[in-house]
C-alpha cells in the first residue's frame, strides 16, 4: 500500500465547494488502494487578510504574536476539510502542526522545520482515516507556535514525506504544473514535464512561487521527488527530481520576475579598502538580506553602491545604511521600490552559449533599460524598472519559444550543430555580465586591434580588454596590441590565459608595455606601423579602442591614412560622446576623419552593436 503525501494550496482550498472537491480527490486517492496524507493551505487570501488586520492594530506587531494569528488560517481549512471527508462517508482526522509533530526552530515568521515526529500521523492513515495536517506551521521545542515562512505549506508537505518515507509526494496547485513563465503573465508559456532541483532552485529564489523555495531545498537534500499538477483537472503535471543524463537539459526552462525586492544605493563612498565589509557587515549585523550588489567604477575617490533587499527587509535596511552612512561619511543614500528583477533559468546554460546576449538583446528591443545584472552557472538576472516588467517577461518569453522550436527543427533534421562557442563572465568594473556571440563555422575575420590601456579610460579599457578576449576566443585571425606611449602584442597573453578576467589583467600589468607615461597616441601609432604594419590586410578590419586624449603629442594621423590604404576598413571604438571631442587635448576629430567609422561605445549593449558589424547577422546567435 503506497503512502502518498498530497498538499492542496490557498487557491484549491478557497471555498466550501472547493474543499468538498479535494475531498473527493483524497477520497479517490484512498479508494484506489493508498494511505493520504494531506497538507493543505488556509483557505484563499485568507493569510494576506490576517496580515492586514494586524498591521491595522500595528506596524510592528511581535513576531511571536503574529505566528499566533497566521496559523489560525490553516486551522480553519484543516476542520473543514475534515468535515467534508466524514459527510461523503469516510473517516478523517485534522492535525494542527504542533499535533502533526512538525518541529521548528524558533525563528518567528521564518522558522525552519528541524524535525518531523509523525507518530500519530502514520496511526491515523494505518487506521484507514485520512490524515489532514496543516500546512505553514510548526512547533519549537520549547512549546511555541511557528510559521515557515509565505508559501510553507510547500514545506510541510516534504517534510512530510520525507518524515514519512511517502512514496509519492504531490503539490496540488491553480496551474497545470510549472511552466516556462508565469502563466498568468505570459498565457503561451509551455509547460515543463521535468526539471532538476537545481534549475527548480534557481527558479523559486528569483520569483517563480509556484514552490516556496526552502521546500525546494528540503526535496534536494533529502531526495523527495516533487509532482506538480492542477487541483481542478487531472493533466499530468511537473516532476522535480534529481537531474540525469536522459533529462533534457534545457538551454533555457524558464523566466521568472520578482517585484518584491528594492534597491538601495549609498553614494559618494569614500574608495578604499574596507568599505564594503563596513557596508555589507554593519547590514548583516542588522539582519537584512542582500541579494545584488553593484559598486560602481570610482571617481575622484569615491563610488556608489547599490544592493537589493527584499522590501519586507527595508525597515532594518534603513537603519542599517544610516549607521554606514555616518560610519563611512558617505554623501547620501536613497532607495528606489519601483524595481523588478527578471531571471533566466536554465541547466543547459552551462554549456549553451548565446544566452545572454539573445536576454539583452529581447529587452532592448523592447525598449527596456538594464539596471543591474548578476549571473550564476545557470541563471542571469537582471534588474529592471518594476513598470516594464510585464513587457519584458513577455518578450523574453517569445524569445524563449522560438529558440525551442528552432532548436527542435534542428534535431529533426536530425544534424548536430556544432558551434565553437564561448561563454565568459566579466567583471565590468564590479558589473558581472555574460557577453556571449556565435560564430558560423566558414566565417573568417580578419581582425587587428588597437587597444589604449592607459589611465584616462582605466574604466572603459577594461571592459574593451575582455571584449577583445572574446572576440579572440570567438575568431582566429586575431591579433591584439595594447598601447599608452608604446605598443605592445598581447595575442598570446590572451591566447595562453584561460580566464578573461586574468588575461585583461596581465595585458595590463605593464609587462608588455609600460604604464608609467601619459599616453602618446602619435607615437604609438608610429611605432605599430614601424614594427607591426604587416599585420594588416587587404580583408583586415582594424579597429582602434580609446578615447584620443594625447596629451597635446602629435596626433599623427597619417599613420592612420596609411593603414587604412592596407586594410579593408578602421574601426574606432571611443568611450567618450561625440560632444567631448576636441576639448582640451582630444584629439578625436582628426582621428575620427581617417577612420571609416567611429562608434561611441560605454555600455555592454553599444559594444554588442558594434560586434554586429563584425559578424553577419544571421550568422549571430
Ligand atoms: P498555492 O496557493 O497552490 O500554493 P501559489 O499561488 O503559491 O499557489 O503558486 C501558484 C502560482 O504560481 C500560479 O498561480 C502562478 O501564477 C505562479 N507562478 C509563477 N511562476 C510560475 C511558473 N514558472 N510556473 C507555474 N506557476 C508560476
Ligand atoms: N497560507 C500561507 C501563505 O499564504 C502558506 C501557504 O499558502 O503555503 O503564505
Ligand atoms: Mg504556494
Amino acid at each position: 500500500m503506497a503512502l502518498v503525501v498530497m498538499k492542496f494550496g490557498g487557491s484549491s482550498v478557497g471555498s466550501t465547494d472547493r474543499i468538498m472537491n479535494v475531498a473527493r480527490r483524497l477520497i479517490a486517492a484512498t479508494e484506489s488502494g493508498d494511505r493520504v496524507v494531506a497538507v493543505v493551505s488556509a483557505m484563499g487570501d485568507v493569510t494576506d487578510e490576517l496580515l492586514e488586520l494586524a498591521a491595522g492594530i500595528s506596524d510592528a506587531p511581535p513576531e511571536r504574536e503574529m505566528d499566533m494569528l497566521l496559523a489560525t488560517g490553516e486551522q480553519v481549512t484543516i476542520a473543514l476539510l475534515a468535515m467534508a471527508i466524514h459527510s461523503l462517508g469516510h473517516q478523517a482526522m485534522s492535525f494542527t502542526g504542533a499535533q502533526a509533530g512538525i518541529v521548528s526552530d524558533s525563528t518567528h515568521t521564518k522558522a525552519r522545520i528541524e524535525e518531523v515526529r509523525a507518530d500519530r500521523v502514520l496511526e491515523a492513515v494505518d487506521g484507514g482515516a485520512i490524515a489532514i495536517v496543516a500546512g505553514f506551521q510548526g512547533l519549537t521545542p520549547e512549546g511555541e507556535i511557528t510559521t515557515l515562512g509565505r508559501g510553507g505549506s510547500d514545506t510541510t508537505a516534504v517534510a512530510i514525506a520525507s518524515g514519512l518515507r511517502a512514496d509519492v509526494c504531490e503539490i496540488y496547485t491553480d496551474v497545470d504544473g510549472v511552466f516556462t513563465a508565469d502563466p498568468r503573465i505570459v498565457p503561451g508559456a509551455a509547460k515543463l514535464a521535468t526539471v532538476s532541483y537545481e534549475e527548480m532552485l534557481e527558479m523559486a529564489a528569483t520569483g517563480a512561487r509556484v514552490l516556496q523555495l526552502r521546500s525546494v531545498e528540503f526535496a534536494r537534500n533529502h531526495g523527495v521527488v516533487l509532482h506538480v499538477r492542477s487541483s481542478f483537472n487531472d493533466n499530468p503535471g511537473t516532476t522535480v527530481k534529481e537531474a540525469d543524463e536522459t533529462m533534457e537539459q534545457a538551454i533555457i526552462s524558464g523566466v521568472t520576475h520578482d517585484t518584491s525586492e528594492a534597491k538601495v544605493t549609498i553614494r559618494d563612498v569614500p574608495d578604499r579598502p574596507g568599505v564594503a565589509a563596513e557596508v555589507f557587515g554593519t547590514l548583516a549585523e542588522h539582519n537584512v538580506n542582500v541579494d545584488m550588489i553593484i559598486q560602481n567604477v570610482s571617481e575622484a575617490g569615491t563610488t556608489d553602491i547599490s544592493f537589493t533587499t527584499p522590501k519586507e527587509d527595508l525597515v532594518r535596511a534603513r537603519r542599517a545604511v544610516e549607521a554606514a552612512v555616518a560610519a563611512l561619511g558617505a554623501r547620501d543614500w536613497q532607495v528606489d521600490e519601483t524595481i523588478a528583477k527578471i531571471s533566466l533559468v536554465g541547466a543547459g546554460m552551462k554549456t549553451h552559449p548565446g544566452v545572454a546576449a539573445a536576454m539583452f538583446r529581447a529587452l532592448a528591443d523592447a525598449g527596456v533599460n538594464l539596471g543591474m545584472i548578476s549571473t550564476s552557472s545557470i541563471r542571469i538576472s537582471c534588474v529592471i524598472d518594476a513598470k516594464e516588467v510585464e513587457t519584458a517577461v513577455r518578450r523574453l518569453a517569445e524569445r524563449l519559444k522560438a529558440r525551442l522550436q528552432r532548436r527542435e527543427r534542428s534535431r529533426r533534421r536530425g544534424a548536430l550543430h556544432v558551434r565553437r562557442t564561448l561563454r565568459r563572465n566579466m567583471g565590468l568594473g564590479g558589473l558581472p555580465a555574460t557577453l556571449v556571440f556565435k560564430r558560423k563555422q566558414r566565417e573568417r575575420p580578419d581582425v587587428v586591434v588597437l587597444c589604449d590601456v592607459s589611465d584616462s579610460v582605466r574604466n572603459v579599457s577594461r571592459l574593451m580588454l575582455l571584449f577583445l578576449y572574446t572576440l579572440q576566443e570567438i575568431f582566429q585571425r586575431v591579433r591584439s596590441f595594447v598601447f599608452v606611449s608604446e605598443v605592445g602584442e598581447v595575442t598570446d597573453v590572451f591566447r595562453q590565459e584561460r580566464d578573461a578576467a586574468r588575461a585583461a589583467d596581465l595585458a595590463t600589468a605593464g609587462r608588455v608595455v609600460s604604464l608609467a607615461g601619459n599616453s602618446n597616441y602619435g607615437r604609438a601609432l608610429k611605432q605599430f606601423h614601424a614594427r607591426f604594419q604587416a599585420a594588416v590586410g587587404r580583408r583586415t578590419t582594424l579597429i582602434v579602442i580609446g578615447d584620443g586624449r594625447s596629451n597635446y603629442f602629435p596626433p599623427e594621423a597619417w599613420v592612420l591614412r596609411e593603414l587604412r590604404r592596407r586594410a579593408r576598413r578602421i574601426l574606432w571604438i571611443c568611450p567618450e560622446d561625440r560632444w567631448a571631442w576636441g576639448s582640451g587635448d582630444s584629439e578625436m576629430p582628426v582621428y575620427a576623419r581617417e577612420a571609416d567609422r567611429v562608434a561611441t561605445v560605454a555600455t555592454l549593449l553599444d559594444l554588442e552593436a558594434v560586434a554586429d558589424q563584425l559578424v553577419p547577422r544571421e550568422t549571430r546567435g
